[in-house]
């Protein structure tokens, strides 16, 4: 066997390899975190996660300039504060369960709870 070639099947077993335990910790990390994921979405695209058991104030930056203020407080979420006329999101009040969100219509905004058991893959959506 040419040893040249031998090296590089070698080398690429190994990236693979990295690449693999590297995907699989992520995993774990990911799935077996403690309680729900806070995920915003504008205009269908994720921006933001938090988790649902850390206290946190986020401005949700919207469509078109527009803001939603953002709290998690004792595992609940809410929208404090808008700039939506109807203010519709503001008065949803609190989430706290998986499937549960609240949605902005005007600004695009969604706000959604999401478990550590979901079987389908989250990776695509939360990478963007
Ligand atoms: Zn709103």
């Amino acid at each position: 066997m040419d040893n040249k070639t031998f090296k590089k099947n070698d080398l690429i077993l190994i990236i693979c390899l990295a690449l693999a335990s590297a995907v699989m910790l992520i995993g774990i990390t990911f799935f077996s975190k403690d309680g729900a994921t806070v995920v915003i979405s504008v205009d269908g695209k994720t921006v933001k996660s938090f988790p649902l058991d850390t206290d946190t104030t986020y401005n949700i930056g919207g469509f078109h300039g527009s803001t939603n203020i953002l709290e998690i407080k004792d595992g609940k979420a809410h929208l404090t504060d808008a700039s939506c006329p109807d203010k519709l999101c503001v008065n949803m009040g609190y989430i706290s369960k998986e499937g549960q969100s609240i949605i902005c219509l005007p600004n695009k905004v969604v706000v959604e709870i999401k478990g550590k058991t979901k079987d389908n893959n989250n990776f695509d959506t939360i990478s963007e």
